[in-house]
């Protein structure tokens, strides 16, 4: 049996610089307390370890007490939370990732130049949250924005996405917008490592006969992985986990090329203990 676990494994640029920015508002401010507002990034064992180092977690920014310590996540915030944080006193560091900065740029010097942005996004999804949060022009995509679009205010809108969408639903979401809005400006924002993991799934080899992909359930990028996977191995059987506990292992019997895939806040122990158990099995 050949087992592999797919490139790029382990964190994205993004994860670990924002995971290091962490540790480094918990050693600066010893005698403070420090709070990541919603998860840092999207994965459950890299929350529980930044509690182990006393970082902890509030779901509402009301809840920080004056003068502490906030940290944004990787996926940007809200904007009108940096003004709360002001008026609370609170130490701010922010640990947006800077494929999400370049996209609140971009809709900013496009709103600033008179354009409405079109979003597609997932609702509710903090990244997207932060960049409708900007201006009023900024308007989700949903499926039937483009009946309510008035062409008449912008005929060359700017069109982004959240940077981590599949780049199988994008392709035709932008073919529709297009159809709709000829002149629309297309900017296709998924970053690299979003794109890098599904372009490894789309390219696998005909012998694989399972795909296992690792990583946590509120990730997006990870959860995209999958949906790659179902979607252009429709014949392979496909599954995700989180972690190796989560393997039952009567899936891996008979088969004879299973391949490991990983989202980009997944840690690389977490893959190299499915990796082993499936191998020592
Ligand atoms: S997945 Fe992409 S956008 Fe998200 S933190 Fe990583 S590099 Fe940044």
């Amino acid at each position: 049996m050949k087992v592999e676990i797919l490139k790029p494994k382990a964190y994205c640029a993004g994860v670990s610089n924002a995971i290091k920015l962490a540790y480094k508002a918990r050693e600066e401010n010893p005698n403070k307390k420090v709070y990541v507002l919603g998860m840092l990034v999207h994965n459950n064992f890299v929350v529980e370890e930044l509690k182990k180092k006393d970082i902890q977690v509030a779901l509402d920014i009301n809840a920080i007490p004056n003068g502490e310590v906030i940290i944004f996540s990787a996926h940007g915030h809200k904007r009108e939370l940096d003004e709360i944080a002001k008026q609370k006193n609170l130490i701010i560091y922010d640990s947006v990732c800077p494929k999400v900065l370049n996209n609140m740029k971009l809709i900013e010097d496009n709103v600033k130049a008179d354009h409405y942005v079109i979003y597609i996004g997932q609702k509710g999804h903090p990244e997207a949250e932060a960049c409708l949060s900007l201006y009023n022009k900024v308007i989700l995509y949903t499926n039937n924005i483009l009946n309510n679009y008035h062409i008449e205010n912008d005929d060359s809108p700017l069109v982004i996405n959240q940077t981590t969408l599949s780049i199988l639903d994008i392709k035709s979401i932008h073919e529709e917008i297009l159809r709709a809005i000829p002149k629309a400006r297309i900017a296709n924002e998924i970053c690299g490592s979003t794109r890098l993991r599904q372009e490894a799934i789309l390219s696998l080899d005909k012998d694989v006969d399972l795909i296992i992909v690792v990583g946590d359930n509120n990730s997006s990028n990870t959860k995209r992985l999958l949906e790659v996977a179902e979607a252009s191995h429709p014949e392979v059987a496909s599954l995700m986990i989180a972690d190796a506990s989560e393997l039952d292992m009567r899936i891996c019997a008979n088969k004879n090329h299973i391949v490991i895939s990983s989202g980009a806040s997944t840690p690389e122990d977490i893959i190299d203990a499915v990796y082993n158990k499936i191998v020592n099995y």
